[in-house]
Order: structure tokens, then C-alpha cells, then sequence
């Protein structure tokens, strides 16, 4: 269960030119590896994550998972790529108004559980993100740092085989981000999934294996020193 990410290009039709939002990056995330990608706003972070989750096909280069060609799949065996493998926090959480049950539960929904059985399922996650006392709250009742571990709880709650979490500690405190980094640290090393977390969050250095920067859509191994210096404030 290997991610790799060969050459791969991504750009979006701007107004004016084409702006490269992921250039020719090559990335392999190992069973079991812990990978953390840095880097400033704008500088592709979520739409290299998008490639790696199918929700978006690179315009060239490749993307493979556990030997699957991921960025060459129908619609449909993309869906089923996302719904059955792939474990993926959000930026901006995409939960719906429903409780956050409902919310952790849905993705198992979609596997085939009833209801009972996928919010049994669903429930341990939120207490383990440390919403056991919330899970009948919506969105909307919730902070943002509780919804942020509600859109964590859902990501997890399908044991997926590779986790892409975009930001999931950019609305904790640092008590929290450690809890957090550590969960997905724990999951990273039990399960042998590969874990790519997108982050400003200075503390995750201290979690994870290897440290990737992005800037103008280009990867480079390590974290670039003047990005250590605004991280580090
Ligand atoms: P990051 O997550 O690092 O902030 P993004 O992947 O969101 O970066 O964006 C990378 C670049 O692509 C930025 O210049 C951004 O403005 C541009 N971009 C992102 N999404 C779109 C889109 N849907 N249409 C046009 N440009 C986009
Ligand atoms: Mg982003």
C-alpha cells in the first residue's frame, strides 16, 4: 500500500496565464510512513492532495496507489477508489448540517452498513478525536475546532488504507494539534497506512518521518528555511 506521485502536473485555466498549481512532482509515501508537506499559501498543497485522493486527474504524470493507476480511472472506479481506500480531511471540512454522528457515519453508509451499524461504528472516532459528549451537535452548534475533529473522525472512521489530511489542526491549539498529530501518528504505525498530513503546524515535525516543502507547485525534500522561521513564530 504505496502512494507514489510521478512527475506529476497539475494547472488551472487562470484569467489570464496558466498558473502550474503542481509541477512535475514525484512523491512516495511508504505502508506505514508518516509525511508532512509544508509550504506557503497558494503553493499547491491541496491540489497535490487532490490528485492523490482522485477527486482531481493530474494533466500529466501519475499517481499509484498499491499498485492501482489511480489518476487513469473511470468515474466511477474513482468513487469507489475515494470510498473504499482513501480517508481524506478536508480544508474546509465538507460536513452537512446533520449531527456529528451522522457526519462520521456517512462514508460507511455508502459501504453498505445500516444505519445502527455505521453509526456504532462512527461513534469510538469521535470520542477519540474527544467529541464522545458532542456527537448529537451539528456543525452549526460546533466550533470550528470541534467541526475540524468531526471532518477528522469521518476521514478515519472507514479505516482507510491511505489518510490526506489538508490543514486538520489549523483551527486546534497546540493541546489539541498534539492529540491529533499523535492519533494520526498511531493510526500511520497500527494500521501500516501511509499518512500525508498538509500543515503550517510547527509541532508536526516532531511527528512524522519526512518533511516535504511545496512552493509554486514544486516539491522539495526538507523544510525550506525561511518557511522554518514563519512556522516557528
Ligand atoms: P494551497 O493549498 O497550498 O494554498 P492550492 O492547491 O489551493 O494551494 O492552490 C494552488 C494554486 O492554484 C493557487 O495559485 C490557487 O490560486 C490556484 N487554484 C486553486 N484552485 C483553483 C481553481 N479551482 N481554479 C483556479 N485556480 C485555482
Ligand atoms: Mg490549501
Amino acid at each position: 500500500m504505496t502512494l507514489e506521485l510521478r512527475e506529476v502536473s497539475k494547472h488551472y485555466d487562470g484569467a489570464g496565464e496558466a498558473v502550474a498549481a503542481v509541477d512535475r512532482v514525484s512523491l512516495t509515501v511508504a505502508p506505514g510512513e508518516f509525511v508532512a508537506l509544508y509550504g506557503p499559501s497558494g503553493s499547491g498543497k491541496t491540489t497535490l492532495l487532490m490528485l492523490a485522493a482522485a477527486i482531481m486527474t493530474p494533466d500529466a504524470g501519475s499517481v499509484l496507489f498499491d499498485g492501482l493507476e489511480v489518476s487513469s480511472l473511470t468515474a466511477s472506479e474513482s468513487a469507489r477508489y475515494r470510498r473504499e481506500r482513501t480517508g481524506v480531511v478536508f480544508q474546509s471540512f465538507h460536513l452537512t448540517g446533520a449531527s456529528a454522528l451522522e457526519n462520521a457515519a456517512v462514508k460507511l453508509l455508502a459501504l453498505g452498513m445500516t444505519l445502527g451499524e455505521a453509526q456504532n461504528a462512527a461513534r469510538p472516532w469521535l470520542e477519540r478525536v474527544g467529541l464522545g459528549e458532542r456527537i448529537e451537535h451539528t456543525p452549526a452548534q460546533m466550533s470550528m475546532g470541534e467541526r475540524q475533529r468531526v471532518a477528522i473522525a469521518r476521514a478515519l472512521a472507514n479505516d482507510p488504507d491511505l489518510l490526506l489530511a489538508d490543514e486538520p489542526t489549523g483551527n486546534l491549539d497546540s493541546k489539541r494539534s498534539r492529540e491529533i498529530l499523535e492519533l494520526l501518528a498511531e493510526i500511520c504505525r497500527e494500521r501500516q497506512v501511509p499518512v500525508l498530513l498538509v500543515t503550517h503546524d510547527p509541532q508536526a515535525t516532531s511527528f512524522v518521518d519526512r518533511v516535504y516543502t511545496l512552493r509554486d507547485g514544486k516539491l522539495t525534500e526538507g523544510l525550506a528555511l525561511d518557511l522554518h522561521a514563519s512556522i516557528a513564530q
